[in-house]
């Protein structure tokens, strides 16, 4: 089974339980829950794994930013104000004070300007360092931002620029070369764009976080919007870095494919267009729009001359990659 079939069996098996709780549930950025009159929480859990989701010899500072980076970057795909974080750690050992200081400083960096709690967690001794952050987060009811609501002829936008994570890790035996530090901190310690996030709520038809790369994870907005898009994979926003040390296919599919940018995917309709650049300003954020919602099903990459764009890798998938 694919990692996505395994999702979908256990929704048959078990997400119909007590589903009239939630205002959404599996198949989101994260699920909303309405506990009283006036408040929608957004729930979401992310884990990484030593080898897996990050590389050996990633640093301690490095895995505590990222380890709660991925989950904010789920809220804010969302539109959702953090609230409390609960984490989970195993660990082969005693990983030694300087390890768990280190760990925290980099936790500490993304959750103090939002004030987050951790509110709790586990610890367990395991095979594999692995580390698991459950997030809360709150957003007044209605407003949330979900992968369904895309229409036919809005744009297709992203924020920041992507491919530098992808590019990073390809370039990852070369990382104490000091002209790579720019592309190792986005893929070590990645900026989840919660501003921009809550400042899209109502103005973007849908939204999604790329987390597996941006052609998958457009995908899993077209499905569940129902829709198709067609997409210029020239005007997707790339840093100079990548190309320079990649060559320019290498760097385009980083930016297509490659994942862990922790950037937003979003659509907004065309009589929002104006409205969407006053609130990435006021968020301080780029966004740019890389092409349109069609009726589809399906998506169609082209480049700038409109000849199709064929990729052998188009995301990733925990199970077939
Ligand atoms: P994301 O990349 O945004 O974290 P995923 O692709 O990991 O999303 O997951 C897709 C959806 O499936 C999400 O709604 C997630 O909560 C849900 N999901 C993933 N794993 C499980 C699981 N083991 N049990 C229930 N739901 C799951
Ligand atoms: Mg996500």
């Amino acid at each position: 089974m694919s990692e996505f079939e395994l999702i979908a069996r256990l929704r048959r098996r078990l997400g119909g339980i007590g589903a009239d709780r939630l205002d959404l549930g599996i198949g989101d950025d994260a699920a909303l829950w309405r506990p009283g009159p006036g408040l929608q929480v957004a729930a979401c859990c992310d884990t990484l794994v030593q080898g897996r989701h990050f590389p050996d010899g990633t640093a301690p500072y490095d895995l505590g930013w990222k380890a709660l980076a991925v989950n904010l970057s789920d809220l804010a795909a969302m539109g959702a104000r953090p609230a409390l974080a609960l984490l989970a750690l195993t660990l082969p050992g005693d990983p030694g004070e300087a390890w768990i200081e280190d760990f925290c400083a980099g936790w500490e960096v993304l959750a103090q300007p939002h004030r987050l709690a951790l509110a709790g967690g586990d610890l367990t001794r395991g095979p594999v360092l692995t580390v698991t952050v459950t997030c809360l987060g709150e957003l007044p009811p209605g407003t949330a931002l979900r992968r369904a609501g895309a229409a036919v002829g809005d744009g297709v936008f992203v924020s920041g620029t992507l491919g530098d994570a992808a590019a990073a890790l390809a370039l990852w035996p070369r990382r104490a070369e000091p002209s790579l530090a720019p592309l190792l901190a986005r893929l070590t310690r990645p900026t989840p764009r919660l501003a921009l996030g809550r400042a899209l709520r109502g103005l973007a038809s849908a939204a999604i976080d790329v987390s597996d790369g941006l052609l998958a994870d457009l995908r899993h907005l077209l499905a569940a919007s129902g829709v198709g898009a067609r997409i210029d994979a020239d005007a997707v926003p790339r840093s100079a870095l990548p190309e320079q040390l990649l060559g320019a296919d290498a760097a385009r599919a980083c930016a297509l494919a490659g994942g862990d940018d922790y950037e937003l995917c979003f659509t907004v309709p065309a009589a929002r267009a104006e409205a969407l650049q006053a609130a990435a300003a006021a968020a301080a954020t780029t966004v740019t729009r890389i092409g349109s919602v069609v009726a589809g099903p399906g998506l169609e990459v082209v480049d700038r001359d409109g000849v199709p764009v064929s990729l052998d890798r188009a995301g990733w998938d925990h199970f077939r990659a």
